[in-house]
């Protein structure tokens, strides 16, 4: 089942003035089925998962296996935040072998890595070696970065704590990079309203874990960040920044208040849905019904939201928290719903669309964007996928 119809455009990234298509007039068809008591379901795209084949076989299998069960129609996929240097090359690899269901996001290794072990302050060499680096995952094929890291709690074992203010300056060149391509940044950050002592937050998640031997473990109080995530917004509004996990919330400060006013006031500001099983924050109450708070916010911002389960397969295959991003779907009017399901991540991660460097080596060498349906022209006369060099 192919739910993008192609168009033919051919667009031109213009030195400092990146030409935007407008995608939703490029026609769309999905599959929108009728069901008794389920008056409207969507074949979705799941803007945010991860396949770990570093680690268990049958990743691949399991993720296509429950996308066709949840009619998940397409699935972007990244390293998790410093999980292993090979998946960089795998999600590359797997997007490669399977382009109507996969498309990757790069950068969860290397460009964590880089921002992790800056020097302080950034030195012009760790800036340009940042730069490259992230041009190189545009070249693979990438469609932005990600898992960016802002915040991650360290919540069970082998899960590090990772911390970098998203104003940090490689992060601010990465907007900057971003904004470039048109391509968005995917970045996972606890929100930290203020700074908030570790202990705090035993009774409403699993921060509180300690082991012996864990290399990474929570600090004693973790630093407020949403001043700087707002520098990050307003560094370079071109950048489209995705704050990933909206709705699983292990501060109880990733509120709907916030996150209105944070969407009133930066219009470069995406979020996609999580849900597990934790009521915190949540778009679905305890009975499985949608919360009018939630309702409303999507309501007002209608272009905004996306679903990313941030399912690891294979180990996640099968969790009962995969159908409740259906769910929410179910209870959306369906305007929204097709929205939230597919119209918005087509837009915001440029799906029908691909970064090509056009005659490459030439003097005539031009960084474009074409549609998709164009790709293997253009590579069959010698262009080259992502930015020129
Ligand atoms: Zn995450
Ligand atoms: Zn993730």
């Amino acid at each position: 089942m192919q739910i993008i119809k192609l168009s033919t455009k051919c667009i031109t990234v213009a030195t400092g003035a990146l030409a935007l298509v407008a995608l939703l007039s490029v026609p769309v068809t999905t599959r929108i089925l009728a069901q008794e008591g389920n008056p409207i379901e969507v074949a979705y795209i799941d803007t945010h998962g991860h396949i770990e084949l570093a680690f268990e076989e049958g990743g691949v299998e399991a993720a296509l296996a429950t996308m066709d069960a949840e009619g998940i129609q397409q699935m972007l996929i990244m390293p998790v935040p410093l999980g292993q240097e090979a998946d960089e090359d795998d999600v590359a690899g797997i997007a490669a072998q399977y382009p109507d269901r996969f498309a990757f996001l790069g950068g969860g290794w290397t460009l964590n890595s880089k921002i992790q072990d800056a020097p302080d302050p950034v030195s012009p060499e760790a800036l340009a070696s940042f730069e490259s680096a992230a041009l190189e995952i545009l070249r693979q094929g990438a469609i932005g970065f990600g898992e960016m890291v802002g915040e991650h709690f360290s919540l069970r074992r082998g899960h590090p704590y990772i911390s970098a203010q998203p104003d940090h300056p490689l992060f601010l060149r990465l907007a900057d990079i971003a904004a470039r391509y048109g391509v968005p940044i995917d970045l996972h950050m606890e929100a930290l309203t203020e700074n908030t002592p570790r202990d705090s937050l035993c009774e409403i998640t699993t921060v509180c874990w300690t082991h012996p031997r864990e290399t990474n473990p929570n600090p004693a109080t973790f630093p407020e960040n949403i001043t700087a995530l707002e520098t990050l917004l307003s560094h370079n509004r071109r950048a489209r920044i995705v704050w990933v996990h909206a709705g699983w919330d292990n501060t109880d400060q990733r509120t709907v208040k916030l996150m209105r006013r944070l969407l009133e006031d930066h219009p470069n500001l995406y979020m996609n849905i999580k849900f597990r099983r934790s009521l915190t924050n949540r778009p679905l109450d305890g009975a499985g019904q949608l919360r009018s708070g939630w309702l409303d916010l999507i309501r007002s911002f209608p272009d905004r939201f996306t679903i990313g389960t941030d399912a690891k397969y294979p180990a996640d295959q099968g969790e009962d928290w995969i159908p409740l991003h259906r769910e929410l779907l179910n209870q959306l009017p369906p305007d929204l719903a097709r929205k939230v399901g597919y119209l918005n991540a087509i837009r915001i991660y440029n799906l029908n669309q691909r970064l090509i460097c056009h005659r490459p080596g030439t003097r005539a060498a031009q960084t474009i964007w074409v549609d998709a349906s164009s790709l293997n022209a253009h590579l069959a006369h010698g262009d080259s996928v992502g930015p020129c060099g």
